[in-house]
């Protein structure tokens, strides 16, 4: 799980041009904008996430003009993401250990967005337990994989809102799938149309195994259809082996892909050696989309071109997949989140 809010350190601190109450703190690898003052470098406070949304208590008060959420914003030309407070916001009894979860202490949730009726779907069950569950885990808490993978070669993909979709074939059923879970075939639902328009089912059909494809399903009625596209579609990201319980490495998958004859989420890059370095990953993540040139790319996702585990993510709130994102701070600016 993703720890929304969590004891951490102050790791710099540095002043903000022509602002003089405020500076700009790096906590974890996110930057935010703290009252000059307040924190010292190497203090631990509370450290809250984007998408946090707050409970309604009387220290949180100065947050219902923006809803409860903290969100990314700009103050004085310095992007903030995140909100520092001291620890006497948690209980007397609450043990002060650097990186502990105190999500629940707090009574923070995750904002979620509302899910439209065409992405609904009636449940045919849970999503299946032999199938990984699509996710990305944000750049800023893997400061320890980056030390220690720096250099590796990678591939970087556009990162696409949409809805994550799973499709599968095993023992000769195939089976549809939102993020969460199986749906049951019905022509109103989106993930069943696209399975059907792109003819899914036969071109899993011809891999003669139990094998899945995730993607992201995008287009109208989708995430407010920033990219513009017309009617809907997928863009397939994995290929995963049932029977082995793995991906498919990415030049496995494009063979694959190009056989099945499906699109693929925009590759900007398959020569990238990983850099150890947030801000400058974060930066790259500031692009256009390839698929709409005007507007901004929601950001990028990073993975090794030999796929591999590491337990160092699930710390960090993931699965032990190496392969994480960096979400474009100008797209959250401008859609407010
Ligand atoms: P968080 O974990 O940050 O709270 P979240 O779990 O809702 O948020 P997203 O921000 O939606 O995660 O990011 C993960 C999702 O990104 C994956 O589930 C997948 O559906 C989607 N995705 C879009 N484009 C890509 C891509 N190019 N490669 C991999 N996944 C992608
Ligand atoms: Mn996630």
């Amino acid at each position: 799980m993703r720890k929304l809010a969590s004891i951490q350190r102050i790791k710099a601190l540095e002043p903000i041009e022509g602002a003089d109450a405020i500076e700009k703190a790096t906590v974890l690898g996110w930057q935010l904008v703290v009252k000059k003052g307040e924190y010292q470098v190497g203090d631990l406070m509370v450290y809250c996430e984007i998408d946090s949304l707050l409970p309604e208590r009387p220290e949180f008060e100065f947050m219902k003009p923006r809803g409860m959420r903290v969100r990314t914003i700009r103050l004085r030309g310095q992007v903030s993401q995140g909100i520092c407070f001291p620890l006497s916001f948690l209980s007397d009894n609450f043990p002060v250990v650097e990186d502990a979860d105190c999500t629940d202490e707090l009574g923070i949730i995750k904002y979620e967005p509302p899910v439209p009726a065409n992405l609904n779907g009636i449940a045919k069950g849970k999503f299946p337990s032999f199938i990984s569950k699509t996710d990305e885990t944000r750049v800023q808490v893997l400061q320890l994989i980056l030390d220690k993978y720096k250099g590796q070669k990678c591939y970087i993909s556009e990162k696409l809102d949409g809805s994550s979709t799973t499709y599968y074939i095993k023992d000769g059923e195939f089976v549809v799938c939102s993020r969460n879970l199986e749906l049951i075939e019905d022509e109103e639902n989106s993930f069943w149309k696209v399975a059907r328009q792109l003819d899914i089912e036969n071109k899993l059909r011809t891999l003669g195994g139990n094998f899945a494809i995730q993607g992201e399903l995008m287009g109208e009625g989708i995430q407010s259809n920033k990219l513009r596209l017309k009617a809907q579609t997928i863009y397939v990201f994995n290929i995963f082996d049932i029977d082995k319980y793995e991906y498919l490495d990415f030049e496995k998958f494009c063979e694959v892909m190009k056989v099945l004859d499906l699109p693929v989420v925009p590759i900007i890059t398959t020569e990238y050696e990983l850099e150890n370095d947030i801000e400058a990953i974060v930066k790259r993540s500031v692009i256009k989309s390839q698929l709409c040139k005007e507007v901004w790319a929601e950001g990028i996702v990073i993975r090794p071109m030999k796929e591999f585990n590491d337990f160092l993510l699930q710390e960090a709130g993931g699965n032990t997949r190496v392969s994480f994102k960096a979400i474009n701070p100008e797209f959250l600016l401008k859609y407010g989140e």
